[in-house]
């Protein structure tokens, strides 16, 4: 068993690789590495689809209007950010915020899982079709799948994985709003109930679960721009990387 102070120290060598990675083209675009941020200890973890030009410049995740709304989504189940831990599956945004490519996120998501693996969750919300496609290796997309929570192994991790609307998608859709504040306001319960049974330890010999890399699925059906367009309006300068957890 970590201590925080160890989890922490992980994380941040973690982030110290990803700041320099070149394992995708987005690094020839990109203006800085989102690695994510908020608490190294967390239970609750979000993870979004890729950084917009916001995030790209402040090296801070969901800074813009879907930053807002989930801040204020977590105030209404009285957390807020240094409670949880936030990031996406692409550390690196897509230039003219373009979806993901399938090379992109196989070469970033050995960052998302071993976030995943240091940080421990007992609830990972998946926000929106891509880190949802990715964490249940399955095409099946967030309109059958938000709001419905299930148990899943991440890594080494068996966690409660519970997937949400993307934020951006309900911000002009006040439909979309209503059934991702239903599906938020139910996150309180999901965590009371604790972290799920896990997975023997894989230096147990005998009971170790084989868990396959899974494929990474083709994203198949059109999904709404989710990241915002370039606009530093009302934007706070750079945050100081070194302050992200
Ligand atoms: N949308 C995302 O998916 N992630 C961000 O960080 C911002 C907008």
């Amino acid at each position: 068993m970590r201590t925080a102070t160890e989890r922490r120290d992980l994380l941040r060598a973690v982030f110290d690789e990803a700041r320099n990675c070149t394992r995708c083209p987005l690094h020839h675009t990109r203006t800085t590495v989102v690695f994510g941020a908020g608490n190294a200890n967390a239970d609750l973890m979000f993870i979004g689809e890729a950084p917009g030009a916001n995030e790209d410049r402040m090296g801070l995740p969901f800074v813009g209007q879907a930053g807002k709304l989930l801040d204020k989504l977590l105030a209404e189940i009285a957390m807020d950010r240094k409670d949880v831990f936030i990031c996406n599956t692409l550390k690196c945004r897509p230039p003219d915020n373009r979806d993901p490519h399938p090379n992109e996120i196989e070469a970033c998501q050995d960052y998302l899982r071993r976030q995943v693996d240091l940080i421990e969750p007992i609830v990972i919300c998946t926000l929106g079709n891509f880190s949802t496609k990715l964490l249940r290796a399955d095409t099946a997309g967030i309109s059958r799948l938000h709001g419905r929570e299930e148990v899943r192994v991440i890594g080494t991790r068996a966690v409660r994985l519970y997937p949400l609307y993307h934020p951006a998608a309900a911000l002009y859709t006040p439909s979309t709003l209503a059934a991702l504040r239903a599906d938020f306001h139910r996150i309180p319960d999901l965590l009371a109930l604790g972290p799920p049974p896990q997975p023997a330890a894989v230096d147990d010999p005998g009971s170790a679960i084989e868990e396959p890399i899974p494929e990474i699925p083709e994203i198949d059906e059109p999904l709404e721009d989710l990241r915002e367009p370039e606009s530093a309006a009302g934007v706070p300068e750079p945050a100081a990387q070194l302050g992200l957890f």
